[in-house]
């Protein structure tokens, strides 16, 4: 009877082994399939993936990259062509998320109704972030782990509801450091500047990064903008300093992580905040005196 029962077990197990693996091991999906989500994929080099009909860019080791949505509903068709002939398709439900009410108040009226007189400057800024991330590019920058841009306080969060003066506006679209005014702001991946501007009505001095794959970074409300468009960076480095230009109610970083024009939440990406660095030794010395 033990005899029959270990052959039926290891039966079964073999079964398990083979059955699922056709289909399961061939592509893994790393980070939540969620609203607001940018999803990392691997898969066997020299496959065609899709979403959504969009044809993405595999790397040579067949990692590929894409974001869901803040208000993704339906769910995501992922359709592989395997070097072998085989296809697949996906279709990945979206996890709902709760998303945040924001209150801020005190902020000038002329920024949170803009007068019809700024209404074309509005247009032309919109149009030069959309065309920032629209760049396609074959670098594998977003491969990396990312780091923060800087390190503070998350004042916040990806994808609330924004109420300003009390009237709803669009969905905050990125994170918020708490930082004072001048502190480094890095990038958080390596990747090339596609964009900088001195003074965008709602952004202030802002800088887009492209980190390749359409996966792009964006930081606004600067003080000071210190790389130029086309300029390689590498993570770490510094592309600015923080600020409060347009409209802001005080000093912090804003951090936008986009698939393209799709907008994803950096904190699961990036991962928790890390502590504040510690003081140096000499600094703990001067306090104790
Ligand atoms: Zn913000």
């Amino acid at each position: 009877v033990t005899a029959n029962l270990f052959r039926i077990v290891l039966a079964i197990a073999a079964l398990a082994a083979a059955l699922p693996a056709a289909a399961k091991d061939r592509v893994r999906l790393r980070g939540p399939i969620a609203q607001g989500a940018l999803v990392f994929g691997y898969t066997a080099p020299g496959t065609a993936v899709s979403v959504d009909g969009r044809t993405l860019r595999v790397t040579k080791r067949g990692r590929f990259v894409f974001g869901i949505g803040r208000d993704r509903k339906t769910p995501v068709a992922l359709a592989l062509a395997y070097p072998d002939g085989t296809r697949e398709t996906r279709d990945l439900k979206v996890r709902p998320r709760k998303w945040r009410i924001q209150r801020i108040t005190g902020v000038p009226e002329r920024l949170v109704t803009p007068p019809p007189e700024v209404m074309a400057r509005l247009e032309r800024e919109y149009k030069l972030m959309v065309d920032a991330r629209k760049v396609d590019s074959g670098r594998t920058d977003w491969t990396g782990k990312p780091i923060w841009p800087a390190r503070g306080r998350i004042t916040g969060v990806f994808g609330s509801q924004r109420v300003y003066n009390g009237k709803p506006r669009a969905y905050h679209s990125g994170v918020d450091v708490g930082i004072g005014r001048g502190t480094p702001v890095r990038a958080p991946l390596g990747g090339v500047v596609t964009l900088t501007h001195e003074g965008m009505y709602f952004a202030g001095k802002s800088v887009v990064i492209d980190h390749g794959y359409g996966v792009n970074s964006t930081f606004i409300h600067l003080s000071k903008i210190l790389v130029k468009p086309g300029q390689r960076v590498r993570k770490g480095e510094v592309v600015g300093l923080s600020g409060m230009t347009g409209r802001a109610t005080g000093p912090h970083l804003h951090w936008s992580l986009a698939w393209f024009q799709t907008r994803v939440d950096p904190q699961p990406v990036v991962g928790p905040m890390p502590r504040p660095k510690t003081r140096s030794k000499q600094g703990a010395a001067q306090r104790s005196k």
